[in-house]
């Protein structure tokens, strides 16, 4: 059987202009290569490299026009990865660093988070080069259409159904799906995230920070520990961090910082719920969270990232690699217990390497983040359904979930820490399974 050595050198032979994906297949690899000395058969039918090259990539131009009339070219990308458990399923990334590599690493990941929540959902990702901060609604409007004119054509209910992500929102959905209809006809399944009145589901916005609290809350209930009076650290200001922080406030907790590309906010005595709102509105009008130190009263830290600050939980809900072995250092120096990401790769390679030796709990965001696809699977059929789901019945289902994802972690770890590698053989075995029921083209 080939080496992981000689596997990964040969992936960067091959791609060597995409290291956060060498970053994402090693990680995974690590985990999974004693699977494949057990399992001849995923071994003989090349199932890991099967899954590591995506279905197909698809790249275009958007061209748009901003208020003024100037006209703006952008790139645009859809990963197809694997539909080998249901449609593709990821969502769209609006931000200027989007580019091939990313997204690439991005639809790995998300196969294998769709995977672990045990619904009929394939993995992608997608997004554009376009930075809808600071923008006009009807820029950000017409760009949207600009890019569902191309993007149309690859995608379906029953195909591949993008949802939100980084700079894509409700709104931007909203725009996106109407762009949709008005060329394809109704199709209301065919992105998730929507808004409310346009077929979305209640809680959609709230699933992915929500569902990351409810996944940490099962990894301290399992060591007899619980959330309440926890100073907790979070990085990023958007959807995913601004919901944990709602969530962990109201389940007792404390929330002692939040980020932005411009810096820290410090809260030392943890922020007040009514606060978010007001973070949240300000971010919305192109803001930053400088503007608002004062009036939540914080201190703002131009260019610092949370983890210096005394906490007893971190969690990482800004973007990839934004805390790296000095950081985790630091962490496990002031005592962190564990470090739960809400953003995706969040922790580089040596990050987790350090969290691990210090006796760190690491929770990988392919299983505590997948609140947010897991409640967009239920989108999906509430759509094929047209019967109208509750927001407490999706919350119930979304603490059901994440409880789920957390046994079928525990279930597969070699031991009882270590939740990369049971989130990685979980999915890799209902991946593996899937592929070799399907037979070999
Ligand atoms: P948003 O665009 O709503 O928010 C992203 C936040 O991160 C913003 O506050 C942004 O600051 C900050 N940020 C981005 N890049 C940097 C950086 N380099 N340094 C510091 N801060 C940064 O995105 P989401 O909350 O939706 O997504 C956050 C993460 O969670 C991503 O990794 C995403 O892939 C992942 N995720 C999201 C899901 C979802 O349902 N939305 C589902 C699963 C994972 P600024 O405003 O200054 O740019």
């Amino acid at each position: 059987m080939q080496t992981l050595t000689h596997y990964m050198d040969a992936l960067r032979a091959r791609h060597p202009h995409f290291p956060e994906l060498h970053q994402a297949v090693e990680e995974i690899a690590r985990s999974v290569w004693p699977l494949l000395h057990d399992h001849p058969r995923w071994r003989q039918e090349r199932v890991f490299d099967r899954l590591v090259e995506p279905d197909r990539v698809v790249s275009f131009r958007v061209v748009w026009t901003d208020d003024a009339g100037a006209v703006h070219v952008e790139r645009g990308f859809r990963v197809q990865q694997s539909n080998l458990l249901g449609p593709y399923k990821g969502g769209l990334r609006f931000r200027p660093e989007v580019g091939e590599s990313m997204l690439r690493f991005l639809a790995f990941e998300q196969a294998f988070k769709d995977a672990l929540t045990g619904l009929p959902l394939g993995g992608a990702k997608g997004g554009a080069t376009f930075d809808p901060r600071g923008r006009s609604e009807a820029e950000v409007m017409r760009f949207c259409q600009a890019f569902m004119a191309e993007l149309g054509r690859h995608i379906g209910a029953s195909l591949d159904v993008p949802a939100g992500d980084q700079g894509v929102g409700a709104r931007e959905v909203g725009f996106l799906y109407g762009a949709y209809r008005r060329t394809h006809g109704l199709e209301q399944g065919v992105l998730t995230g929507k808004p409310l009145d346009v077929g979305g589901i209640p809680m959609r916005t709230q699933a992915t920070g929500h569902g990351l609290v409810y996944f940490l809350r099962e990894a301290l209930r399992a060591r007899d520990e619980d959330l309440a009076t926890r100073r907790c650290l979070i990085s990023g200001a958007g959807n995913v961090a601004l919901h944990a922080a709602e969530k962990l406030i109201e389940l007792g907790a404390k929330v002692v910082t939040l980020s932005d590309s411009g810096g820290a906010l410090v809260c030392p005595g943890g922020l007040e719920r009514e606060c978010l709102g007001l973070v949240k509105r300000v971010k919305a009008r192109g803001g930053s969270l400088a503007d608002v130190a004062d009036e939540v009263g914080g201190e703002h830290r131009p260019g610092e990232k949370p983890w210096a600050v005394a906490g007893d939980l971190a969690l990482p809900c800004a973007t990839e690699n934004e805390l790296d072995a000095r950081d985790a250092e630091r962490l496990a120096e002031a005592g962190v217990r564990a470090v739960a990401e809400g953003a995706n790769m969040p922790c580089t390679a040596q990050a987790i390497a350090t969290l691990k030796e210090r006796g760190v709990l690491h929770l990988p965001g392919k299983a505590a983040n997948a609140g947010g696809v897991a409640v967009s699977g239920l989108e999906m059929a509430q759509n094929a359904q047209r019967e109208p789901w509750s927001g407490e019945a999706v919350d119930a289902r979304l603490q059901e979930v994440m409880a789920r994802i957390h046994a079928a972690c525990l279930a597969h770890a070699p031991d009882r820490d270590d939740y990369d590698a049971g989130a990685n053989r979980a999915a890799f075995a209902r991946l593996a399974r899937a592929m070799i029921g399907q037979g070999v083209p």
